[in-house]
């Protein structure tokens, strides 16, 4: 059967990734977390001294962006796809709050984004690929033949993030989250270079009130019917 490309947006914790890696598994195509690509740039940074506070070394970052080499690797026991910062498995480390506090600030870059997205249209030119992000029916794969952009209320996403973070043994709250998770709305969806917005032909998905079932049921429906009206249309 012809392969799409299937493009994940939304906002921050709305499950988009959850959603996103089961649709992939279930119809056999590659799965890309666009976002762990922009918080594994974000550890190298943190790691490299590059920031001081909330400040960006930009100078010094664009010099040494063509050294920053992101993978993805499956775990042979989970089945899991696993991101890698130069050949180190960096899967925990990118998901804590360290990083999710600074994150929004290199994706911002212009720079950062032009080679981030020259990756992913790459990983993508076979078809056949399910990617979660912010600008990934916009910028990414603007001709991406499935666009969804989810979304939930701010205080559901922030309990649903909570929840998964304490799971991990992070020590954080309820409040901390909730302001990270509007903070990175708010510099996702207003910097110049591949806002967060969504785009004219996708489909909108609140799963405020949904269950992870339900919104994996939704979604794979929705590809059903693609696909569907695709091979009527080729007829
Ligand atoms: O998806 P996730 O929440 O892990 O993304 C982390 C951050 O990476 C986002 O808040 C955003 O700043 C950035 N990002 C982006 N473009 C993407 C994916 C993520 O700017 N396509």
């Amino acid at each position: 059967m012809k392969k799409i490309v299937i493009a994940v947006d939304g906002y921050s914790s709305c499950g988009k990734s959850t959603m996103a890696k089961e649709l992939a598994k279930q119809i056999g195509y590659i799965y890309i977390d666009s976002g762990a690509m922009y918080r594994a740039v974000t550890l190298y940074c943190l790691q490299h001294h590059l920031f001081s506070g909330n400040t960006l070394d930009l100078d010094a970052l664009r010099k040494v962006l063509n050294d920053i080499k992101i993978t993805f690797v499956k775990n042979p026991e989970t089945g899991r796809s696993e991101t890698f910062l130069n050949g180190k498995n960096v899967e925990k480390e990118i998901r804590t709050m360290t990083v999710s506090n600074k994150v929004s600030i290199v994706a911002a870059a212009g720079f950062v984004r032009e080679e981030m997205v020259r990756q992913q249209q790459a990983m993508g030119s076979e078809k056949g690929i399910v990617m979660d992000g912010r600008d990934i029916g916009t910028v990414v794969f603007p001709h991406a033949e499935l666009k969804i952009f989810v979304t939930a209320s701010p205080e559901i996403r922030a309990q649903r993030r909570l929840e998964e973070l304490i799971a991990k043994g992070e020590n954080v709250n309820f409040e901390e989250v909730l302001h990270n998770l509007t903070t990175r709305d708010r510099i996702d969806s207003t910097r110049k270079d591949g806002p967060l917005k969504q785009a004219g032909d996708a489909v909108v998905l609140d799963n405020s009130e949904m269950t992870i079932q339900e919104q994996n049921r939704k979604l794979k429906e929705l590809y059903e019917n693609r696909v569907n009206e695709g091979l009527a249309r080729s007829l």
